[in-house]
């Protein structure tokens, strides 16, 4: 047995069992080595039956006495109930009910001791679990209590009190990866392990070795060791994700770029034609930009600001720049090229006309701006109408590209094919770049011999540790003011005794002809299928409940994202019509066409949701000449829930909330968290800036001492083997 042996040849394994390890991804004995517990039981948490209280969450050890299958009463849904009697207590019963699960008949028959855990009530005689987590176990923990741990090699024969609690799948318990984990130590495994971190920095930093970590992350003895070891994992997985993008700045900025040297004073005559003025983040942002664009070697920066903060004018405002750049003998008869990519079609469109607004004048100069899409493509200026643009052919748009004629090219995916050359790609920018994959970023970068200076864009927020671990390969700039004159979006927390006249309000906007958006929660269920059953049931409940009850004379319609994409398309079309005047969704659907005339928001659970992904969900009203509303309506009865929501009320901007999310609910709770590919243990660390400096200070010095890692052949094969798994945005 090795760390890289499978587990189906390690251990017995039945096809539950398999699957199970399938579901959670852990094929290998190093998976489940790094296959961490989430939290650790108490022994203390276990409960006799007899000292339930109602409405208290408890795990009880128990033996099954009977189980029976039949329909529930009314419904007539399958239900099975089972009668318990406490392992701990021979005279204590308990009964189960479990709804849609007859198998649990099968699983468990009479005399089976399980741990069985769920929410108590005491309504009848014998306390009562409806629906509770049962599995089959061993034996009880707290009766062998001193032997749980026994096999832990620090073992003294003391604090025998914790046990692990991992992320579990249908047909594996946590019960069975820690017993696995135990075999695992026992077979001698973990002293053939080699620590891929150099020593001098788990010195410096007081962090366990790779084997006392696995130890004490499994099998702690005390809550403590259990912390160091999930920080060592923490700081593992960051300094690996630094290496690797410390590595990939290091190798970027040693490429060549072309230098375009330009101050703001050179582009004033740009500055001047806008139609507003800049607000003075959007001007500290071009200023950065610049001045990366003088140094001869490629930019790599990142421009994080809200919905609205006005980054499509950066955008334009430095390739402007750009294509204003003098040509020389270097560059050949041609100017040099800007490249502008969107994540979807509508976007790439608005951008391409606002760019012809932008870039109009410069016409007689020969700037030509091109659009290449699924779709087809388009050039501007037209040579029959020079004010507008005309459709031209894929092939032809090509030519030009490749050519110069074109130096301005927007537009979607489609820009990152094989068959789209350009002559003097100078600038790369890419919008909402958390949707493109690094790969395909490099793609668009490497068209050319001399690499282009690359600008992403993105509205996500996120705390600024966790941007310096996904992005840390980008330099960062924060577009943190809005353009002033902009209304704000008033913005209530409303408590349940306030419905009711939060609805007469309503109405009237209602009646003034605006439209309502009402945001149902993602209802947090561990089986995603579930959520998702759960999901659609909460919109199509709301929506008859505000037709029957609130909103009558009301068109209201619901979208999901169980539904067809036809169904959605119809859905979305009459509700920009006007034909309906409420849309009820879930949080997860986007609402991808922008509706103007849609004013109002309603977010029911408000409690729910990080503050970050609230702001998220009322910036679907923000772009309206109307004064907007958002209503976060919250059943939570604890103050701390009420003041936690009236941060939004009061923040800046998306990425202070993202902070305050981080402070307050810890990095699980993080807007969008699940797609960056971090685990948990390491989005635990990014609470701790210390932490994600440390890791990122740490593999700064080390790429630059030793960029091929040539003495660290542990670190040079993880990065290796990486590159390709990870996908971060
Ligand atoms: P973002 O891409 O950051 O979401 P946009 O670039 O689309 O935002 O800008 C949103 C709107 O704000 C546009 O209509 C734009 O013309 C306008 N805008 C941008 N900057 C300013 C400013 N400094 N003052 C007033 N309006 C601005
Ligand atoms: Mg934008």
């Amino acid at each position: 047995m090795d760390i890289n042996s499978t587990l189906v040849n390690t251990f017995r394994l039945v096809d539950t069992q398999k699957a199970g390890l399938k579901r959670l991804k852990i094929v290998t004995i190093g998976d489940l080595l790094y296959h961490f517990p989430f939290r650790y039981g108490d022994t203390a948490e276990i409960r006799s039956t007899d000292s339930a209280q109602d409405g208290e969450e408890g795990t009880f050890y128990c033996i099954v006495l009977k189980t029976e299958a039949r329909k529930a009463w009314k419904s007539k849904v399958p239900m099975t109930e089972a009668t318990l009697r406490d392992a701990l207590n021979e005279n204590s019963k308990i009964k189960a009910f479990w709804f849609n699960q007859p198998y649990i008949t099968k699983m468990f028959p009479e005399g089976t001791l399980v741990r069985i855990q769920g929410k108590v009530s005491r309504k009848d005689k014998n306390p009562t679990l409806s629906n509770p987590k049962i599995e089959k176990v061993d034996k009880v923990p707290i009766a062998v209590g001193s032997s749980l741990f026994a096999n832990s090699p620090d073992d003294k024969g003391e604090n025998h009190n914790l046990f692990p609690v991992y992320p579990e799948a249908q047909g594996i318990t946590s019960n069975w990866m820690y017993h696995a984990i135990v075999k695992i130590f026992k077979s001698g495994i973990l002293e053939k392990l080699e620590d891929p971190i150099p020593n001098q920095i788990l010195k410096k930093y007081n962090l366990p070795s790779l084997k006392t970590a696995l130890i004490w992350i499994h099998t702690p003895l005390k809550e403590k060791d259990g912390e160091s070891a999930r920080k060592r994992f923490a700081f593992e997985e960051m300094f690996f994700i630094q290496l690797r993008k410390q590595k990939d700045k290091l190798l970027w900025k040693d490429q060549d770029a072309f230098i375009i040297d330009k101050s703001l004073d050179n582009i004033a005559d740009f500055m001047e034609r806008l139609p507003f003025k800049p607000t003075f983040a959007q001007e500290k942002a071009i200023r950065h930009i610049l001045d990366d664009f003088k140094r001869g070697h490629p930019m790599s920066r990142l421009l994080e600001g809200d919905v609205g903060s006005g980054k499509t004018a950066v955008a334009a405002a430095t390739a402007y720049a750009v294509i204003t750049t003098a040509r020389n003998a270097k560059q050949g008869p041609a100017g040099l090229q800007v490249a502008y990519m969107a994540p979807t079609e509508i976007l790439a469109k608005q951008h391409y006309e606002s760019f012809i607004k932008y870039f109009e004048h410069l016409k007689d100069q020969n700037v030509n701006i091109g659009l290449i899409t699924g779709a087809g493509c388009r050039k501007f200026p037209s040579k029959i109408d020079p004010k507008s643009w005309t459709d031209i052919s894929r092939t032809q748009l090509l030519k030009w590209v490749a050519s110069g004629e074109i130096q301005v090219l927007i537009g979607t995916h489609a820009l990152i094919q094989k068959t789209v050359q350009f002559k003097h790609l100078a600038f790369v920018i890419i919008d909402e770049q958390h949707r493109f994959g690094t790969g395909q970023r490099q793609k668009l970068t490497t068209k050319n011999h001399i690499t282009p200076h690359l600008l992403s864009m993105t509205a996500t927020p996120i705390p600024r540790t966790l941007a310096l671990t996904i992005y840390g390969d980008l330099d960062l700039t924060l577009l943190d003011q809005m353009p002033a004159g902009r209304k704000p979006i008033i913005t209530e927390i409303v408590t349940p005794n306030k419905r009711d006249d939060t609805y007469k309000e309503i109405r009237e906007r209602l009646n003034e002809g605006r439209q309502l958006y009402v945001i149902c929660p993602r209802i947090d269920e561990p089986d995603p299928l579930k959520a998702l059953a759960l999901n659609v049931k909460s919109v199509k409940e709301e929506a008859k409940r505000l037709k029957a009850k609130v909103f009558p004379e009301f068109q209201i319609a619901i979208l999901h994202s169980k539904m067809k994409p036809d169904e959605k398309e119809v859905v979305m079309k009459d509700f920009t019509d006007g034909k309906t005047n409420i849309l009820c969704a879930t949080s997860v659907v986007e609402v991808g066409v922008n509706v103007p005339n849609a004013t109002i928001i309603i977010i029911e659970g408000g409690e729910r949701f990080g503050l970050a992904q609230l702001h998220q969900l009322r910036g679907r009203v923000v772009r309206s000449t109307h004064q907007a509303y958002c209503y976060v309506f919250a059943d939570a009865k604890g103050q701390k829930t009420y003041d936690r929501l009236r941060a939004l009320k009061q923040a800046k901007n998306g990425f202070e909330l993202a902070e305050y999310d981080l402070a307050q609910r810890g990095a699980g709770e993080l807007y969008g968290a699940r797609q960056w590919g971090i685990s948990d243990v390491a989005m635990e660390g990014i609470k701790n800036l210390k932490l994600v400096e440390a890791a990122r200070t740490e593999a700064l010095e080390l790429v630059e001492k030793d960029s091929n890692f040539k003495n660290f052949p542990l670190i040079k094969e993880r990065v290796e083997s990486a590159a390709e798994a990870i996908h971060f945005e």
